[in-house]
């Protein structure tokens, strides 16, 4: 229910806090905005300040005279802005929590989180619920924020919602019918303070839930397993293996397989690797609990294609083949990557540092990898962890980079780009990155026709 006396204060004006400003006032609303970038730097100043009450260049404390806050997911909670809010009594929300407080009811929520994979996941089942006939809305991390849609209206059979850690540190009645937990993997350690600082806050997604809600749950992750008692909804798992009906969906060395009744090859599938097949098995059993039309959601899964930056076949160049797997910002990505081709490959690593220890992928690297490529950011530091141990260039250069991968290719190489790393050290995000790559690709097709 949406509260016309309540002032809410909006702290970041990027996507989400924008989406929700404009939410609030079209519904009648009071809001302020505060943004620590100067004017200059926000790219639709004028309409905001055509539009809201708002501040740039920093957060006074006019925000004070707010009874709310929502904070957008980029703002740390340590920063002394958060700190005086909280001092101050003000309740401070993530815009999922604004949205889930003025969702029309009849919109059923199926939120999806883990280390990776959400996005995938959040697609695959958005898919599967379009072509079972619903209408079906995909926000959230992907793509546009939630609030930006008209889901106060009845209209909408699902809101499938793809949920970082970030937006699930400030909920409070978040509470979706369907939650999904891909995977608990070290990722943002330069924001919490430990990994299971980390780990308890991918859980807070089940916090509202009660015994007549479903929780999707990856069986083989350890973390997940080590809390589960914590779930009081309804749970279905899924497993890379057989695991003696303690499973929901599992996998063989060839099939997809769920509730003992249903089989499915994942050579049918447009996505392949083993972290692709967990993500198909999570979507068909939060699409299931929901609908129960398992044949038909089966045959539909085999349409999906694989979203971009996300082991993208680029194109070959003579019998050279390039993948974009911009989107790989952590190791456990990277791990699935190496596992996900039958020959060895050529990997382009390196990028903003977010903290992780890359020695976990040595051993993977010296099976998997003919040889890595590291760039960027963290090059030293991918250095003194690699050398000796893998095989490595360095090449600063982004571009001279995957030009010295093709330049060492021999004819049916993989030239496959997962740094494990964010992308702000070169680029502005993971989007422009994998662009990027692409771009360069096609150059060097060009170069090498022309020759
Ligand atoms: P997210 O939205 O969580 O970042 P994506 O679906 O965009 O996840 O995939 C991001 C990266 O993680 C890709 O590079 C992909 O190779 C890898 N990945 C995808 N699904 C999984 C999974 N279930 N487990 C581990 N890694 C995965």
């Amino acid at each position: 229910m949406f509260d016309q006396q309540c002032k809410y204060g909006i702290l970041g004006m990027a996507r989400s806090g924008i989406a929700a400003a404009y939410k609030i006032k079209t519904l009648g609303g009071l809001v302020f905005l505060s943004e620590l970038l100067p004017e200059s730097e926000v790219h639709i100043s004028a309409d905001l300040r055509r539009d809201f009450d708002c501040e740039f260049g920093g957060h006074s404390d006019r925000l004070l005279a707010c009874d709310k806050w929502i904070v957008s997911p980029g703002i740390p909670l340590d920063v002394p802005i958060i700190r005086k809010g909280i001092a101050a009594g003000i309740k401070i929300i993530s815009e999922i929590e604004f949205a889930f407080t003025i969702k029309s009811p009849d919109s059923k929520l199926i939120a999806i989180t883990g280390s990776n994979g959400k996005s995938t996941t959040s697609s695959l089942i958005h898919h599967l619920l379009n072509e079972l006939g619903y209408k079906s809305l995909l926000a959230g991390n992907i793509g546009d924020a939630v609030s930006g849609f008209s889901i106060e209206k009845p209209g909408y059979d699902y809101i499938v919602l793809e949920v970082s850690s970030f937006q699930l540190d400030l909920i409070d009645t978040f509470h979706p019918d369907v939650a999904v937990l891909m995977n608990i993997t070290p990722d943002h350690l330069n924001r919490y303070a430990s990994f299971s600082h980390y780990a308890r806050t991918k859980f807070r997604i089940f916090e509202n839930q009660t015994e007549s809600d479903y929780a999707i749950l990856y069986k083989n992750d350890a973390q997940i397993m080590s809390r589960i008692d914590q779930v009081r909804a309804r749970k279905m798992f899924f497993s890379s293996h057989y695991d003696n009906h303690n499973v929901d969906a599992w996998m063989n060395e060839v099939f997809i397989h769920v509730y003992d009744s249903f089989q499915l090859s994942k050579y049918n599938l447009g996505i392949r690797g083993p972290h692709n097949y967990s993500n198909a098995m999570a979507a068909l059993l939060a699409v299931d609990v929901m609908v129960n039309r398992m044949e038909e959601a089966m045959e539909h899964i085999t349409r999906f294609r694989p979203l971009n930056h996300r082991l993208e076949f680029v194109r070959t160049i003579n019998g050279i083949s390039f993948y974009n797997d911009s989107k790989a910002t952590n190791t456990d990505s990277v791990r699935n990557a190496l596992l996900s081709f039958d020959k060895p490959i050529r990997i382009i690593l390196g990028g903003s540092d977010k903290g992780e220890d890359f020695s976990v992928l040595t051993d993977l690297l010296k099976e998997k990898a003919i040889k890595a490529y590291i760039t960027g950011g963290t090059l030293d530091r991918m250095r003194q962890t690699w050398l000796g141990k893998v095989p490595l260039l360095c090449e600063e250069d982004f571009e001279g980079c995957i030009h010295r991968a093709f330049e060492e290719s021999d004819i049916g190489d993989n030239i496959v780009l997962s740094p494990a790393c964010a992308s702000f050290d070169y680029f502005k995000n993971f989007e422009h990155r994998g662009e990027t790559f692409k771009f360069i690709v096609d150059k060097i097709a060009a170069e090498y026709e022309k020759n």
